[in-house]
C-alpha cells in the first residue's frame, strides 16, 4: 500500500475507530447505486458518529489532498454520491431526532435521520414532515437537502429548501458553520442556508437541520383523471384549488406511455380504465378538518366531464385503493431506469407550458415521457 493511503487509513482509524471504516468488497453497498449507472471504488467508506469527527476527517482528507464525498440514503438518480478513489463519508450514524417543538412546529434532526421516519416521528403531535417520493423510507435528511428535493407534495409545501430554516455543515477545511437558526422570519445577513442546500454536499457537509412541520392532513380525497389534451389540466387544477381553498398536496401528470409501462411492470396491478388515454393525472385533495373534500372532488370532477374536460374519473373508494393509485405514479424511477439508455434529470417547466413542452420532446429525437 502506498505510503499515503496507509497514513490515511491509520488517520480515519484514530478519528472513527477500525469498526467504522469499509474498504474494498465491504463498501459494496456505498460504491454503487441503484440504477447501476453509477459504480466506483472509494479509497473507504467512514461513518463518523459525530459533527467532530466528520471536521477530522476534512481536515485529513484536505492534508492528503484526496477529496471527500458525503453518502447519505444514496438513492439519488444523478450519482451525486459517486465517490471512486474518494473518502465516502456516510452520515447514516448521525441520525437522532434532537428535538420536536411542537409548539414552534420545528424539529431540529441530525442528517441521517430518514424521511419516512421524522414524518412518522412527528404524527403523535398532529404534525407532518410533508416531504414525500418513492424513496423517502430510505433517503435521510442531509440528502433531500443537498438535492433540494421536491416529491409528490412540492404543490402545496414547496421543495426541501422550503422547509428548512437551519443547518449545521462542516466546511471542507473543517471549520464548523453554525446556522441553526428556527427563526421564520431571519433578515440577517448573507442567505448562506440556501448555498448549501441544492450543493450536493459541494460546499461542506449537512451534519443537521432545524425543519419546518405542518398540521398533519387526516382527511384525503384521491381520484385518477384521465384526458384528452393535457392543456386543460392547469385550468381543471385551479378549479380545485378554488373549491377546496388551496387543499390539492398532489397533483400528477401520467402519460400513456407510463401508464402502458406500469401495466407490464405490475401485470397484476388494477386497471382504472378500460382505455389509454394521453394524459392521467393523480389528483389528492388532502385536509386537517374537512370531511367532505370527496364530494368536493366529485363535484370539480363533475362538471369538469359534463364540459368535456375530463373524459373518464375514478375515486379512491378506500385507503387500499388510495395507496394503489400512488403506487402507479410511485413507479416512476423504477419504470424509467428499465430502459437503456436513460438520462435522468428534473425539468421544470411552468404549468401552463408543459403540455407544449411535452409536444415538443419528440423534435429532440427518440425520447420516450
Ligand atoms: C424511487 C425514487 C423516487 C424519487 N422521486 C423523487 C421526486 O418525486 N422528487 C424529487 O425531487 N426527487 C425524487 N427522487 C430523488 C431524491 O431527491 C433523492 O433520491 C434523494 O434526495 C437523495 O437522498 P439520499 O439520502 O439518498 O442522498 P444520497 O443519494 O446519498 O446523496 C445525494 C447527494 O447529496 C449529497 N449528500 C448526502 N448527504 C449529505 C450531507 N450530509 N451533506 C452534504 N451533502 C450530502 C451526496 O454527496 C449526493 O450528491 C427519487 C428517488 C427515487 C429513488
Amino acid at each position: 500500500m502506498d505510503d499515503s493511503i496507509q497514513a490515511i487509513h491509520t488517520g480515519l482509524q484514530a478519528i472513527v475507530g477500525s469498526d467504522q471504516i469499509f474498504t474494498g468488497t465491504a463498501t459494496d453497498r456505498w460504491s454503487r447505486d441503484w440504477t447501476g449507472q453509477f459504480e466506483g471504488m472509494p479509497l473507504a467508506v467512514v461513518r463518523p458518529g459525530t459533527c467532530e469527527e466528520v471536521a477530522a476527517i476534512l481536515r485529513l482528507a484536505g492534508q492528503y489532498n484526496v477529496p471527500v464525498v458525503p453518502i447519505a440514503g444514496n438513492t439519488g438518480l444523478n450519482g451525486g454520491a459517486y465517490g471512486a478513489g474518494s473518502i465516502l463519508v456516510s452520515i447514516e450514524r448521525m441520525n437522532r431526532i434532537r428535538e420536536i417543538r411542537s409548539d414552534a412546529r420545528v424539529a431540529v434532526v441530525e442528517a441521517g435521520v430518514i424521511v419516512a421516519a421524522l414524518d412518522s416521528a412527528v404524527g403523535q403531535y398532529g404534525l407532518t414532515f410533508p416531504l414525500t417520493f418513492g424513496a423517502a423510507g430510505s433517503a435521510m435528511i442531509g440528502g433531500v437537502l443537498s438535492t433540494n428535493a421536491g416529491g409528490a407534495n412540492v404543490l402545496r409545501y414547496g421543495n426541501v429548501r422550503d422547509l428548512c430554516l437551519g443547518l449545521e455543515v462542516v466546511l471542507p477545511d473543517g471549520r464548523v458553520l453554525d446556522l441553526m437558526t428556527a427563526l421564520k422570519k431571519d433578515n440577517s445577513g448573507f442567505d448562506l442556508r440556501d448555498l448549501i442546500i441544492g450543493a450536493e454536499g459541494q460546499l461542506g457537509i449537512i451534519i443537521a437541520a432545524i425543519l419546518k412541520l405542518h398540521p398533519r392532513p387526516v382527511f384525503h380525497a384521491t381520484a385518477l383523471v384521465a384526458l384528452e389534451d393535457l392543456r386543460e389540466a392547469p385550468a381543471l387544477l385551479n378549479a380545485f384549488q378554488d373549491a377546496s381553498g388551496n387543499a390539492v398536496t398532489a397533483y400528477e401528470f401520467m402519460s400513456r406511455s407510463y401508464v402502458a409501462g406500469y401495466e407490464k411492470l405490475v401485470p397484476t396491478a388494477r386497471r382504472f380504465f378500460e382505455n389509454f388515454y394521453p394524459a392521467v393525472l393523480l389528483v389528492e385533495l388532502a385536509t386537517v378538518r374537512n370531511e367532505e373534500l370527496g364530494e368536493l372532488l366529485e363535484t370539480v370532477l363533475g362538471d369538469a366531464m359534463e364540459r368535456g374536460v375530463v373524459a373518464d374519473a375514478v375515486i379512491a373508494q378506500s385507503d387500499m385503493q388510495r395507496q394503489e393509485m400512488w403506487s402507479l405514479r410511485e413507479a416512476a424511477a423504477e419504470l424509467a431506469f428499465r430502459k437503456h439508455p436513460v438520462i435522468d434529470t428534473d425539468i421544470a417547466v411552468p404549468v401552463d407550458c408543459v403540455a407544449e413542452y411535452l409536444e415538443r420532446i419528440p423534435e429532440l429525437g427518440p425520447v420516450s415521457t
